[in-house]
């Protein structure tokens, strides 16, 4: 597929065994996947290290500039081993929580990996396992190290099933001895996303960013929205995020199902205002995970996800276990592609910058050429960027004009290909401002992306060389 012929809405492809070969990694970057998300839920270094050097040298192969999203696992909570066949849990019945025995033998050792478990809680509080399947309220706990529990809605506990604690302060770190461990090995890879999981607060982002910093690694942070605590803090979470995800299967226990999309066009709002990227992730396409077609539901839902106004769609069974990797983003691509036709005013959604905003005046800029651009008639609006912010706030106003960026930092090739329309190329010399434009001109000439008689804006930063953000912008009819 061309670039000009891509859609607006990013792809991004979880990798996984289904999808984990070169060629099949290729095929999926044909049929239209923008970027890859590598589970640290799953796999080892040594399978993450070979997969990363595969994408780029299909990068290389097609000169194109997929990106590389790195996930970390986070304080995911889980039960201990269960007894052959799962451990039956009864409606109305008491059960036991611990933390010191691992493997469970009866319902009154049931181990979960959160030492602090018996401090924490409280009595009332409601305690999901299995995605939401089994349903636990806390009776008492002695603060220590064994709580009870009355089963409000029993099933068969299997091993290492998922623990949810929507009601409970939980007090352990964002970053779990196994993220550390991971981060040390992303931090030495060449990523361009680095997402954290069960985030709580604004300071989990600051404190993974402090830790990127340190090791003077460019990768940009996404913020999974996907506890309740997140839910209470997103303006802060935005704000100290570089992305977001909006992490649909644990936010669809924290929350009651029905709550999710109203949640999904919420915080899709909230990150337009405040020019961070979107992902609306989890369960898109599900059922292809086992069929060749998706239900009419998946189709209208990715849909919706474009028409709710997020950057980019997630796939995440679909390609790393399915049976259709390659089938299911075709369907996906085709569903954008339709999806993206009913936009037909992106003028619905173009919130004006807000003026207490330490960017303000390049959002204005920004915000303008999205305007002018439309007034005119322009084609493309071209922008120059040393650290990303331009195309974030370009693309933020969902401008009907292509949208393409320059810029000398490598790594921004691949990380801005997550961003709604964004396209970016490299340009690294630092003459004037009239040879700059002449050049990234001739350079889009180049590759056909713009021709003779086209209007174009350009936006940049005068003195170029000084490489602060956007404060000016022309427009130009192509020579
Ligand atoms: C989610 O919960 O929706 C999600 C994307 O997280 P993960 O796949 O890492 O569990």
């Amino acid at each position: 597929m061309k670039i000009e012929d891509r859609q607006s809405t990013k792809l991004i492809s979880t990798l996984g065994p289904a999808s984990q070969g070169y060629d099949v990694m290729r095929e999926l970057i044909y049929s239209g996947v923008d970027m890859f998300r590598f589970n640290f839920s799953h796999g080892d270094h040594s399978t993450h290290q070979e997969n990363i050097q595969k994408v780029l040298g299909i990068n290389k192969e097609l000169g194109t500039h997929v990106g590389i999203i790195a996930d970390l696992q986070g304080p995911k909570l889980r039960v201990g081993k269960m007894p052959e066949g799962g451990l039956q849990l009864v409606e109305g019945e008491t059960v036991t929580f611990v933390n010191w025995e691992r493997e469970v033998v009866d319902k009154d050792t049931i181990y979960m990996s959160y030492e602090r478990f018996a401090a924490d809680v409280h009595p009332g509080e409601k305690i999901l396992l299995d995605d939401g399947k089994i349903i636990l309220q806390v009776q008492q706990t002695n603060g220590k190290d064994s709580v009870q529990l009355k089963v409000l809605a029993g099933g068969v506990l299997h091993s290492n099933k998922g623990v949810n604690l929507p009601e409970t302060r939980v007090s352990l770190p964002c970053l779990t001895a196994k993220d550390l461990e991971d981060l040390d090995f992303i931090l030495r890879q060449p990523v361009n996303w680095i997402a954290l999981s069960f985030v709580r607060s604004p300071q989990d982002i600051l404190d993974l960013k402090e830790r990127i910093a340190a090791k003077r690694h460019p990768a940009k942070v996404i913020a999974k929205i996907e506890k309740s605590e997140a839910v209470a803090a997103l303006d802060e979470i935005i704000e100290a995020a570089d992305a977001v995800m909006i992490a649909r299967g644990d936010l669809g226990i924290e929350f009651p199902l029905e709550r999710l999309p109203a949640l999904q066009k919420e915080i899709i709002r909230k990150c337009r205002d405040k020019a961070r990227p979107v992902i609306v992730a989890t369960q898109m396409m599900e059922s292809m995970i086992s069929n060749p077609t998706p239900t009419r539901a998946e189709v209208t839902d990715v849909a919706n996800a474009v028409l709710d106004g997020a950057d980019t769609v997630m796939l995440s069974g679909e390609t790393a276990i399915g049976k259709y990797p390659v089938e299911v983003v075709r369907a996906v691509n085709r569903i954008l592609t339709e999806a993206e036709k009913y936009i037909t005013s992106f003028e619905q959604y173009r919130p004006y910058p807000d003026q207490s905003s330490p960017t303000f005046l390049s959002d204005v800029i920004c915000y303008s050429a999205v305007k002018t651009a439309e007034d005119i008639g322009a084609k493309a609006i071209i922008g120059m960027t040393v650290s990303g912010y331009t195309a974030f706030s370009v693309s933020s106003y969902r401008p009907e004009a292509k949208i393409y960026i320059f810029s000398a930092e490598r790594h921004m090739l691949a990380t801005l290909n997550l961003v709604w329309g964004v396209r970016c190329f490299f340009y690294d010399k630092l003459t004037t401002t009239d040879e700059t434009f002449e050049d990234v001109q001739n350079i889009l000439k180049g590759e056909k992306l713009i021709q003779k008689g086209d209007v174009i804006i350009n936006t940049a930063s005068m003195p170029i060389y000084q490489r602060q953000r956007t404060n000016m912008l022309k427009a130009t009819v192509v020579d």
